[in-house]
């Protein structure tokens, strides 16, 4: 076949060899002791919408790697995926979290943690293991927990999925789906799935001021979501007057820039618990 024989030939592409190389390089540091080291996490606040007090953070994983500097959270995830690390770090993060925010709330007592939790973290058969440990180790109970999951999650097959969910629902552990409007067949999940919040998709905040069709569909989505009984989180907000828009649009939660960018735990306590707002 012509065809066959013309696919022998390859083509040296730059590009292509870039990514491949820095991929093989992530791979390699990641599987390395070394990672465990520089790995960290750092929490960004979430206030209320109403008084913008401090109600919980979001964990958000950082890796400075000494050989290669900051590396994006999203990429070193998918590499961690596509190796099959994710569960290993998951329950690491998972771990982190709980600890952290068990000591946070013996500063503010109703401290809530989100967690980003990768789908195929989710669709590992210990995965309730994982969450129960992670909170009976800390003392965490269930209720000051989120887990942020993105709509990737609902391209799984669905009965043992939902099983799942509706067990950590049970614990009272709290589901969260995250960029919600990014990806697919949203409105589809609000019904059948046990999520109780919904984070907006930062992208439709960013655009919301300079193109009017976005804060329609925000409006709408916050309506959509509450009459479904799910609390909307907008995550984001860069301005004071993103801030303001959002909150009379009826959004619970706020999260972004605004208020606070995502902090080391030290600076956290400092600047967020310190005084007496414990
Ligand atoms: P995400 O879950 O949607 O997290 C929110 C992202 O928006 C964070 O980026 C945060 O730093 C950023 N952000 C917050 N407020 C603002 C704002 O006002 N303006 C702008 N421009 N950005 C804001 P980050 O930390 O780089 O994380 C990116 C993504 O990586 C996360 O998106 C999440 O999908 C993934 N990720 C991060 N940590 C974890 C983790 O521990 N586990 C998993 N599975 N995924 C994680
Ligand atoms: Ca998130
Ligand atoms: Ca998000
Ligand atoms: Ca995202």
């Amino acid at each position: 076949h012509a065809q066959r024989h013309r696919s022998r030939y390859l083509f040296f592409d730059p590009l292509k060899y870039e990514t491949t190389t820095r991929r093989l390089k992530l791979t390699a540091l990641i599987s390395s002791a070394q990672f465990l080291e520089e790995f960290e996490l750092h929490y960004q606040p979430i206030v209320d919408a109403k008084d913008k007090k401090l109600v919980g953070c979001e964990a958000l994983a950082r890796w400075c790697s000494d050989e290669l500097g900051q590396i994006p959270p999203p990429e070193f995830i998918e590499v961690a995926e596509e190796i099959g690390l994710i569960a290993g770090l998951g329950e690491l993060i998972l771990q982190k979290a709980c600890l952290q925010a068990a000591h946070w709330r013996t500063l503010a007592p109703n401290m809530i943690i989100s967690v980003n939790v990768s789908p195929l973290q989710i669709v590992d058969a210990h995965f309730q293991q994982i969450v129960e440990n992670a909170l009976a180790l800390s003392g965490l109970p269930a209720c000051a927990l989120k887990l942020e999951v993105t709509e990737q999650l609902m391209l799984h097959d669905e009965e043992p999925l939902m099983e799942k969910l509706r067990y950590l629902q049970s614990l009272g552990v709290r589901l969260a789906i995250d960029d919600f409007g990014s990806g697919y067949a949203s409105l589809n999940y609000l019904c059948g799935y046990p999520f109780e919040l919904l984070k907006i998709d930062q992208s439709f905040v960013r655009h919301m001021l300079s193109e009017p069709g976005r804060e329609t569909l925000v409006r709408t989505i916050v309506q959509l979501a509450h009459s479904l009984g799910l609390e909307v989180v907008a995550e984001g907000v860069e301005s004071n007057e993103l801030s303001v828009l959002l909150t009379e649009m009826g959004c619970d939660l706020l999260q972004g820039y605004c208020f606070s960018r995502p902090l080391p735990p030290q600076t956290f306590t400092d600047q967020m618990l310190g005084g007496d707002s414990g």
